[in-house]
């Protein structure tokens, strides 16, 4: 048995790169499109056709030749003949030739040898006068040769990789995926996460406390923080603590195959409570002090092969802890290679002092006023104050040393709904070099 004495002091980032060492991405399994919504790709995703698959127009119009209409203008239009008619899903083989016109429809295939689609806006169409009624439309301004076409895999060459391994599936990636025949895709596994709350005190959410007890909040923020970030949750029930229950606990986790167990409470320094001694007997656990605020004390350790994360009871340090050290552990699982929020640069409205010589994660909304960000405190900050973080769309964050942070200063604000992004991800455009904008 380890001994309680080898308690490490530890940085945010020491702490979290240590923890990242012992996650490798999963397993991939396949899913019907809309499933992979919020999952991430296990394998390159190539177009089985171009998109579009044929030239097509891009406006109701007339398809012609360009050459045809560059004289027009509304005093002296030119007079094409209509010789047939597309509807989208249409068709026709007639080709358009000089002096006539073929009236299309958006997203019908061009017509053979027409290059240029000149829209009904700048035609007489709707004019029902005899020229319209002898099958002729005038066209009363010039449109440039290519105007209101759609080149043939102008969106997505076939063949082309699409949806690189790695990515985050969003709601743009599956209908690019639909246009290219996806059917199935392969995603990254959800990785199985089991939560277990510790506490004698604590109830669960359909009972109401009795004298000195508290409903259980870590078991389902934690379990939500898991949803969010791609992850399987069992909820296990409460352990109350006491090392048999504690034991019989992870035993339930370890049955239904967890590949990462998640606990909250009782690994506070100083503490020497039941947690801590079963997780010293049954696993190779450290504990360490993170140099941050809230959420000092933190446990991590393999037991029986599974990664355990021990996070504190207190409620807001529980969510914040999931959120730098849990998120990025399930972000590595699933193949993501960004796991740091974006921060922004904001300017403080509040007032905070604290002793503490620790980096302080502090729950704030952000505003945007005449371009800058502002970052209002959400409330009283403790660290039972669940609703501050409730109120809060992001942390700021306050470096170490800094005990006085007074109106007007300027912090960094790491945003909690905002989407980790890889150090290196870049676009499809710019990896072809093409030009932008
Ligand atoms: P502990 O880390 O076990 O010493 O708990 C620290 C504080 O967090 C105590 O006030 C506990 O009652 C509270 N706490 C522990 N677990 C939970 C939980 N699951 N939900 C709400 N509060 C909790
Ligand atoms: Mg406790």
């Amino acid at each position: 048995m380890q001994s309680p004495d080898t308690i490490v002091l530890r940085s945010v980032e020491e702490a979290r790169d240590e923890i990242l060492r012992y996650f490798q991405p999963g397993p991939a399994e396949r899913v019907p499109l809309l499933q992979a919504l919020g999952r991430v790709t296990a394998a390159p995703i190539a177009a089985d056709i171009s998109v579009p698959p044929f030239a097509n127009s891009a406006m109701d119009g007339y398809a012609v030749l360009g050459a045809d209409v560059q004289s027009a203008t509304p005093d002296a239009p030119v007079t094409l003949r209509i010789v047939a008619e597309v509807p989208a899903g249409g068709m026709t083989d007639l080709p358009v030739t000089p002096g006539t016109a073929i009236r299309i429809m958006t997203g019908a295939p061009m017509p053979p040898q027409a290059d240029t689609v000149v829209p009904f806006e700048e035609t007489d169409e709707g004019q029902a006068d005899a020229l319209h009624a002898a099958g002729l439309v005038r066209i009363f301004k010039r449109v440039p040769t290519g105007a209101s076409v759609r080149a043939a895999g102008e969106d997505v060459q076939a063949g082309a990789v699409v949806v690189p391994t790695g990515t985050l599936v969003r709601a743009a990636e599956i209908g690019v995926l639909a246009t290219v025949g996806a059917a199935q895709v392969a995603v990254y596994r959800r990785p199985k996460v089991a939560i277990l709350a510790t506490g004698d005190e604590l109830v669960d959410v359909g009972e109401r406390p009795g004298p000195g007890q508290i409903r259980n909040a870590n078991g389902y923020s934690n379990a939500a923080q898991v949803l969010a970030a791609g992850g399987e949750p069992l909820q296990l029930p409460i352990a109350r603590d006491t090392e048999r229950e504690l034991m019989a606990r992870l035993d339930e986790g370890l049955q239904w195959g967890a590949e990462l167990f998640l606990t909250s409470g009782g690994v506070s320094v100083g503490d020497y409570d039941v947690v801590k001694k079963v997780l010293m007997q049954r696993g190779q656990m450290e504990f360490w002090r993170v140099k941050m605020k809230p959420g000092k004390p933190v446990a991590f350790g393999v037991i029986d092969g599974v990664p355990l994360l021990g996070l504190p009871g207190n409620p807001v340090s529980a969510m914040v802890g999931f959120e730098l050290f849990g998120r990025p552990a399930l972000l590595k699982m699933q193949g993501r290679t960004g796991w740091s929020r974006p921060t922004l640069e904001a300017t403080f409205t509040g007032t905070l002092s604290d002793r503490a010589d620790r980096r302080q994660y502090v729950r704030v909304r952000v505003q945007q006023r005449d371009g800058i960000w502002l970052a209002h405190l959400t409330g009283e900050q403790g660290s039972g104050v669940l609703t501050s973080m409730m109120y809060a769309d992001g942390l700021m964050i306050v470096p170490e040393g800094m005990t006085l942070v007074e109106p007007g200063t300027r912090l960094p604000v790491m945003m909690l709904n905002w989407p980790e992004v890889a150090p290196d991800q870049s676009f499809g455009a710019a990896d072809a070099g093409a030009d932008c904008c």
